[in-house]
């Protein structure tokens, strides 16, 4: 009979002392094998092993010029999904975020996406989306640094999470679990396309961040940029965000993929100036990643300057995300399965 993977449960499944124990071994100290656990009661260590406690397959992962590193990671269906891992230094100190895959493939079809092109084969399950963060970490701390810590997760791979709410919903509750991977909920992070119906819903997870794929504040654009926008447009979806409890000068992040000659205009600056309130909204310009067959341009430098500072001198918070791992397709939108691509040997 095929066990049922443990990282499908939350902590709460289990008696609190039987969750303090697998908490601490599993996702504290990454140890997967309960036979190993010292000191801890038999009867738990046999409750584990009712589970199974198998990652993900690292099927390959290549690192970046600037320190990036992507991992194709393989399923027990054969299916393969990716996530990244970003280093960046935060106030002197290093934060090292995950950005994983909610789903394997995506159905919402942004036109300016590499994952786009694949459609939806499927959503992914909770323990698949912890799974990521659990085999990377074990990863880094066998192949790097052996205390590696994995800061902040995102999700902003392949997938859009709230099409995979429920599953979501749990991950988030492990990934924060103070007595499982213990993350505070200031670092996770989810970003959506706008499915306003689940929006509505945020209140359900966890208090973690919320970040949007807005990438166009004019209607017309955005739909043709993100076909979602049809059914929910831009005054609705702003609408719902307005209940999402934004606590404690936290912000909603909307992130802005900046495409040269299409959403970089004057009316755009206006556009934004005039919906997005100014103390509850971060925009994070996302100059668009040139991949092989897109046919979308990156602006220049200059004019993305101009840009962030319009917004700035209109008194919007405003930032540019470096690109990161660019040369290996490691950056936003860039993410797209290439298991079969890469003609790597089968992992299961
Ligand atoms: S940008 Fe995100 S929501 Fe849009 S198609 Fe790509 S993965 Fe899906």
């Amino acid at each position: 009979m095929t066990k049922d993977s443990l990282y499908n449960l939350t902590l709460e499944s289990f008696p609190y002392d039987e969750a303090k124990i697998m908490g601490k071994w599993v996702y504290k100290k990454l140890n997967f094998n309960p036979d190993t656990w010292e000191h801890a009661p038999r009867v738990v260590r046999e409750k584990a092993k009712e589970y199974d406690l198998s990652l993900l397959k690292v099927l390959w992962q290549g690192l970046s010029k600037d320190g990036t590193r992507k991992f194709l990671l393989g399923l027990k269906d054969k299916n393969s999904i990716e996530a990244v891992l970003i280093e960046s230094e935060n106030d002197k100190r290093l934060r090292s975020t995950l950005c994983i895959s909610s789903q394997v493939g995506c159905a919402i079809g942004c036109t300016f996406c590499h994952t786009a092109t694949q459609g939806l084969t499927r959503h992914l399950t909770t323990a698949e989306i912890v799974g990521q963060y659990l085999t990377v970490s074990s990863w880094m701390r066998e192949n790097v640094d052996k205390d590696y810590q994995i800061s902040n997760i995102v999700f902003m791979g392949q997938g859009e999470p709230l099409h995979n709410f429920e599953n979501v919903k749990k991950a988030c509750y492990l990934l924060t679990d103070p007595l499982g991977i213990a993350l505070s909920k200031h670092k996770v992070t989810i970003s959506t396309s706008g499915l306003v119906p689940k929006i509505k819903q945020w209140e359900e997870l966890p208090d973690v961040n919320v970040a949007i794929s807005l990438h166009a504040i004019r209607n017309n654009l955005r739909s043709e940029l993100m076909p979602i926008n049809k059914r929910y447009q831009v005054d609705g979806l702003l609408e719902a965000l307005k209940t999402i409890p934004v606590k404690n000068s936290r912000r909603i992040m909307y992130e802005y993929l900046l495409i040269k000659d299409l959403n970089d205009t004057q009316e755009d600056i206006d556009g934004l100036i005039e919906n997005l309130p100014k103390k509850e909204s971060k925009i994070n310009i996302i100059p668009f990643n040139e991949y092989p067959e897109s046919k979308f341009k990156r602006p220049s430098d200059e004019h993305i300057e101009w840009f962030q500072r319009s917004l700035q001198a209109a008194g919007l918070t405003c930032t540019v995300r470096e690109t990161k791992g660019d040369d290996i397709l490691a950056a936003c939108g860039q993410l797209k399965t290439q298991y079969e691509k890469l003609n790597l040997p089968n992992s299961n």
